[in-house]
This record gives C-alpha cells, structure tokens and sequence, in this order.
C-alpha cells in the first residue's frame, strides 16, 4: 500500500504541497481531483522521485519502504509507475526498443528473465489488440507524431506491459475524445485487481464514469480538505471546486 503523511514539497523555493496525508490500499483505485494549480502534478512527479522537486518534509512510503529514500529506477523496479500529463517525444528511439529496455530494465531487477525481441513483439502484439492500437506505433520513434489519443494509449501500453503494482495516472484523459477515453479506462480496469491499485489525478469527473473510483480526494492548494465515494466526484462536477474548498476552510 501507497502511505503519505503530512509530506511537504517546494520547487525553487515555492512551498506547493502543504502536508498531503493519503493511503491507498493494495486493489483500490482513488482518484485525486482539484483546481488548477493545486499541486495534482506536483504529487505525482515527487512520488516518482522528478528531480527539481524538494521534499522538505513528511514520508511516503510503498508497501513499507521509504519511497522518498529511493532513485526512480528503484522506484519504478518496486512496481510504481508514473504516466505523465505531458508524454516526452523521444525522436530516434523506437518505441519498441524503447519500451522493451523499460520492461526488460524492471525484469532484471526483479530477477526475472529479460524478453529477447521476438518474445516481447509477441507480447507487445497482444495487449495492442486489446488497447485497439495500430501495430505500426511499435516501429515509429516513440511519442513522434503521435496524436494526444495515441499517447495516452501509449502509456497504458506501457503499464500493460510493465504491470505495475500501482500506477499514477496524472490526467491521463486531458485532450481525448470519449473512444479513446473508454480505451483508457478499460486499459486500467484490465490491471484491476487484489494486487494493484491506482492514483487516478484528474480534473473532470468523466473520467471517473469509466473507471469507478473506490474513493475521492479533493486537493486544494497543496493539501487533501476533503474525501468521499464516488459521489464526491459528481458534487464537484455538479457545484464546482470553490464551493467544497470553502466548506472545507
Ligand atoms: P496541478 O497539476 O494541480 O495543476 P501543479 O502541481 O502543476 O498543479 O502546480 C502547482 C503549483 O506549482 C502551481 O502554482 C504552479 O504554478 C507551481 N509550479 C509547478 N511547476 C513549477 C516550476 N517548475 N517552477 C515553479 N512553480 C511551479
Ligand atoms: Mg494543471
Ligand atoms: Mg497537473
């Protein structure tokens, strides 16, 4: 299970979370909704171990180790994976190579046996059919060219290939159309599970119409001030952040 407690981080010196405390249990999924700006992102790049951000305070920590002590390889080997609001392009990097080095990068720290070409393509070929993804991304360099809706497929490829035992989804729906919204969700509803769970960052309810959050937090100028079921989800979309964010001060 993911556990914070009362975690503060700064970027140049701009304290932006201010005591996050937060626990999701192994084979939940919880959404994260808030304003712009309230620091979504920011959680999930120190979760990840992004370099620039300074946690000044507060633990985090996975299935029992010190998730903050650890390089994000390390990270990412102990079954934590990170999909970004913004997919790098990486031009000259196949994205086949690309996502077999990631996979293989994991199997080895596991010590698990590494995919020769041949075993990986055949899997890749698999979880594409299921994710309605053209074999031909697998050939392109990775993220170039591709629209909004194929990197955002892209990185449920990944997770479907990495199998992560939690995964941070940081608007994963911003700019898809409903198709390849439902793709998306039904690509993380496969990985659901007694063994994963989910940080699911968004800031429209739709989302959360496909996959069907255990619990919501409402994070608000750096700190969690509210939680619920699902229905939360629906109030904020039905009443807006600023009626909650008051209720809550
Ligand atoms: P959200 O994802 O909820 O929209 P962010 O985590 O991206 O929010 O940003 C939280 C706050 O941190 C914002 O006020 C933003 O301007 C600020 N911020 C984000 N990245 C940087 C940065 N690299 N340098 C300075 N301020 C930043
Ligand atoms: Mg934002
Ligand atoms: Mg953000």
């Amino acid at each position: 299970m993911l556990k914070i407690q009362g975690l503060t981080a700064e970027i140049d010196g701009k304290e932006i979370l201010r005591g996050i405390d937060l626990e999701v249990p192994t084979g939940e999924v919880h959404a994260i909704m808030g304003p712009n700006g309230s620091g979504k992102s920011t959680l999930s790049y120190v979760l990840s171990g992004r370099e620039g951000y300074e946690v000044t305070g507060g633990t985090a920590t996975f299935d029992g180790r010190d998730l903050l002590e650890m390089e994000p390889e390390e990270r990412a080997a102990a079954g934590l994976f990170l999909a970004f609001q913004y997919p790098v392009e990486l031009p000259g990097v196949g994205n086949a190579n690309f996502l077999r080095t990631a996979l293989n990068a994991i199997r080895r720290t596991r010590g698990e046996s590494e995919y020769d070409a041949m075993q990986f393509l055949k899997l890749a070929r698999e979880r594409m059919r299921a994710l309605s993804m053209p074999e031909d991304m697998l050939k392109r360099g990775v993220n170039v060219g591709f629209s909004g809706g194929e990197k955002k497929r892209n990185e449920v490829l990944q997770m479907a290939l990495l199998q992560p035992k939690i995964a941070i989804l940081d608007e994963t729906d911003s700019g898809l159309d409903i198709d390849a919204l439902k793709i998306v969700a039904d690509g993380v509803n496969a990985q659901r599970g007694p063994n994963f769970s989910s940080l699911v960052i968004t800031h429209y309810q739709r989302l959360l119409d496909y996959i069907v959050p255990d619990r919501v937090h409402v994070l608000a100028n750096g700190r969690i001030i509210k939680s619920g079921g699902p229905e939360l989800a629906h109030r904020l979309e039905a009443e807006g952040y600023a009626t909650v964010v008051e209720e809550a001060a």
